[in-house]
């Protein structure tokens, strides 16, 4: 069994679902998930964490009411030494990629970032992670360590974990006279939209709509499923949908009830980003393409012919 020591993320009040994926490593690689909250007013969010984690620790103070790095070092050092973790783990985001090399550093541990899979084999800590610009999948073995620091890419651990009642321990914090950083605002990116990550049924297109006035023979398809319409990345490189309409690694990860993937044809670089949808129906004129292997349903068929059609069943009801 090893000891997980998960940092949490949140921002404005709110828990990031990197958090739970995080909590979930212990459904790869068994076992106890202590999770660290830093923040200011926080006894909210340490109450939602121990329903799922095993043991919350949970530290307030004035000056972690935002992430600062050389604040959260203060005060995850000693619960680092106390804790003595065997995988301290964070999320691959802006706050992890910060932190973690960090914490890799001052404490002398193998470090792991973006990592989409972690297991033991033979004793060994290995992981998973896409390199060469996400073209190959290497699995590697990290170095004997008492401890390791990792990174986990976000959508790539299911959130969805067993209820539990982790104890919530406070603990206290003093920060340092003097730091080089401070906290200046938060920057909102401009309002999309849609945001597909949050959408039940999507209808994505591929290279095979063809053209961009045919995108409406999609929005018509979505407007029939009262779902919302995506795309492969060469649709929006095309320009006929907007940047944050793009599913894939280089666009966003979504998890719908149905993704409907019309004219396809499942590259590994758009797989990552859709392969957790709960169904996935394929319409694609080449029976041999790759979408059809992550495909609940698959249609082979020109989707000029079947998307009409469905449009025109579904109408009647
Ligand atoms: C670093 C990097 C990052 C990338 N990031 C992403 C990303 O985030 N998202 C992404 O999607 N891609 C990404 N790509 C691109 C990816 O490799 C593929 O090129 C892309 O996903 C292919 O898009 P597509 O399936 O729409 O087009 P294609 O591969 O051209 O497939 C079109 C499909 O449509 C079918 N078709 C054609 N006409 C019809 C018809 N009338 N009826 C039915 N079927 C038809 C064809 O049989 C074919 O299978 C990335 C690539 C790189 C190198």
């Amino acid at each position: 069994m090893k000891k997980i020591l998960v940092v949490a993320e949140h921002r404005k009040g709110e828990i990031r679902p990197v958090t739970f994926e995080m909590l979930n490593l212990s459904s790869s690689i068994p076992g106890e998930t202590t999770c660290v909250i830093l923040g200011k007013d926080i006894g909210g969010m340490a109450e939602e964490i121990s329903k799922k984690a095993d043991r919350v620790i949970m530290v307030q103070h004035d000056s972690l009411e935002n992430f600062n790095s050389e604040l959260y070092w203060v005060a995850l050092e000693e619960i680092i030494k106390e804790e003595n973790p065997d995988i301290i783990a964070l999320g691959h985001t802006a706050m992890g990629m910060e932190l973690a090399p960090f914490i890799s550093e001052r404490i002398d541990a193998p470090l792991a970032t973006d990592i989409v899979k972690i297991e033991e084999v033979n004793g060994k800590i290995h992981v998973h992670k896409y390199v060469f610009s996400n073209k190959i999948l290497a699995e590697l073995e990290l170095r004997d360590s008492d401890t390791y620091v990792i990174t986990i890419r976000q959508g790539e651990f299911k959130e969805e974990i067993d209820d539990k009642n982790g104890e919530i321990e406070e603990r206290s914090f003093t920060p340092p006279g003097s730091i080089s950083k401070r906290f200046i605002e938060y920057v909102e990116p401009e309002e999309v939209g849609v945001d597909i990550s949050k959408a039940d049924i999507i209808v994505s297109v591929g290279r095979g709509i063809e053209d961009e006035g045919n995108i409406e023979l999609a929005e018509e398809l979505a407007e029939a499923l009262n779902g919302v319409v995506a795309g492969s990345r060469p649709v929006i490189d095309s320009g006929w949908l907007p940047k944050e309409r793009q599913v894939g690694i280089s666009g966003k990860t979504v998890k719908p009830k149905l993704y409907l993937a019309l004219g396809i044809s499942g590259a590994f670089q758009h797989i990552v980003g859709m392969k957790d949808s709960e169904l996935i129906i394929a319409i694609n004129r080449d029976p041999e393409a790759p979408i059809f292997q992550v495909a609940h349903y698959g249609v082979v068929g020109d989707i000029f012919d079947v998307v009409p059609e469905l449009i025109e069943r579904l109408k009647k009801g």
